[in-house]
């Protein structure tokens, strides 16, 4: 197992990339050392071109939060203008009417024109000095009220307490964690990880745009995502058939987007031999049910989550779905074997009090490599949760040491820029997404310290 510190010795200059290069030259299939210095070069520009692209989206990001701020506050100026032009308007009225003034008579004198009716028009439309303040004050509350309705309608306000004072200390820790690992730098300088709780948020789910069906993908020679930019599954192709990870956010999904992208792939839903839920929210078991009742593919989550997802209030509905029936638990430390592949299960609460994270034995250019999906993605809402979601950091990185995990997977997969790392890719050059077990542990272990800054944010925030 590789220290996070060791990260730092074994940097190549040429490369800028903290990773030994005879472990580079052995990864790559015995290649000599001058290959693993060019293969490590190309990864390292690689990264950076990935690192100015992250920058510029975080930009886009910040932008986008500052925008929704800048929105509120003049949508709340509006409010209030309103508000004071609408009661000075009734005063005006009032007095007016005080004077003996109807000002609106014109207006009244068509609307209820009748010959003969002028006297009654001029009774009815008299009013007192005193009520005109009264009628003031209450058109200033009906305008402010309504426009402050309509407020609440709008994106909501970023409302982090200010940040405390231990942060910059966490900050420079995850940054000492990375060392000179080039992915483990990029969570810890630019990542959502460390981020405070609501651009965190933010950078997960928020992006509006990310819930719409996309082309499905090829990540690998044999893996495969379909589903949305924010949330997707992923389907491993063995010798024996296919396995699934996760399943849309419900029937519909699976029908109109699942279905339809393994068509395009080539794939046949008949041939799915597991899917492995990564964790009981909806927006992973959505589709199960559906998979199962057409297609009788066996599901697989951890005890807790099926509890979780028996207890799960469902109506039918796109948004509340059933749950499927349970046809396989998983156990921590299990292998699970379909054809060639052997996934190994790592149970790692926090997320949800049941999430299976996986690793998985994908073929990159016809060599087989681990990569490490991480099932959960949000930080949970209790800090409980989030000590438990810590331990699960440090036994996920003991997984990626002990199987020699050289990549992230996520089905969120903003979480690690999956997507945008991938299509910063030149298909000719490594995949982008293979970052070496060093830069895994590194970045496993910045996530640590991230995850601790965070439960700092959490004390400030009062959260339990
Ligand atoms: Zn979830």
């Amino acid at each position: 197992m590789v220290d996070e510190a060791d990260g730092q010795d074994a940097g190549s200059e040429a490369s800028g990339a903290c990773v030994d290069p005879a472990a580079v030259a052995l990864a790559l299939g015995g290649a000599s050392r001058t290959e693993a210095d060019g293969f490590l070069k190309k990864q390292a520009a690689l990264i950076d071109d990935q690192r100015h692209h992250l920058r510029e989206q975080f930009k886009q990001l910040r932008l986008n939060i500052w925008q929704q701020r800048m929105g509120v506050l003049l949508r709340a100026a509006t409010a209030v203008g309103l508000g004071i032009s609408g009661a000075l308007g009734v005063m005006v009225w009032g007095a007016a009417h005080a004077q003996g003034l109807v000002i609106e008579r014109p207006v009244i004198a068509i609307l209820q024109f009748k010959p003969g009716n002028a006297r009654s028009i001029r009774r009815n439309s008299g009013m007192k000095l005193k009520s005109c303040f009264k009628g003031g004050v209450a058109a200033a509350f009906i305008v402010c009220g309504a426009a402050g309705a309509a407020l609440a309608q709008g994106p909501i306000p970023i409302n982090d307490p200010p940040a405390p004072a231990s942060v910059p200390g966490h900050l420079a820790k995850a940054a000492q964690i990375a060392g000179k690992n080039s992915f483990a730098s990029l969570l810890a300088y630019e990542g959502l990880w460390c981020m405070g709780p609501t651009e965190n948020r933010e950078a997960v789910f928020a992006l509006a745009d990310a819930n719409y069906a996309m082309p499905p993908e090829k990540w690998f020679d044999n893996l495969y995502f379909i589903g949305k930019p924010f949330v997707g599954a992923y389907i491993l192709k063995t010798s024996a058939g296919l396995v699934m990870w996760d399943t849309l956010d419900n029937p519909k999904e699976a029908e109109t987007m699942l279905l339809p992208g393994m068509k395009q792939l080539g794939l046949d839903p008949k041939d799915i031999k597991l899917i492995i839920l990564t964790h009981g929210h909806f927006d992973h078991f959505g589709g199960a049910k559906y998979m199962q009742d057409t297609y009788h593919t066996p599901v697989a989550e951890s005890q807790v989550d099926w509890d979780l997802m028996a207890a799960y209030k469902a109506d039918g509905s796109d948004a509340h779905p059933y749950p499927p029936t349970k046809d396989r638990v998983l156990a921590d430390g299990e292998d699970v074997k379909v054809g060639d592949a052997t996934i190994h299960i790592v149970l790692t609460p926090g997320h949800s009090p049941g999430t299976v994270s996986s690793i998985v034995p994908v073929k990159d250019n016809g060599k087989t490599i681990m990569m490490a999906m991480w099932g959960g993605t949000a930080y949970p809402g209790t800090k409980a949760a989030l000590d438990q979601m810590g331990d699960s950091m440090d036994k996920f990185k003991a997984a990626v040491a002990k199987y020699n995990a050289v990549g992230f997977l996520n089905t969120h997969p903003r979480a690690f820029y999956l997507r945008e790392r991938l299509a910063a890719h030149d298909p000719k050059a490594p995949n982008p997404l293979v970052i070496g077990n060093a830069d895994m542990q590194a970045s496993v272990g910045v996530m640590r310290e991230c995850l601790d800054n965070m439960k700092d944010w959490y004390g400030a925030m009062g959260k339990n």
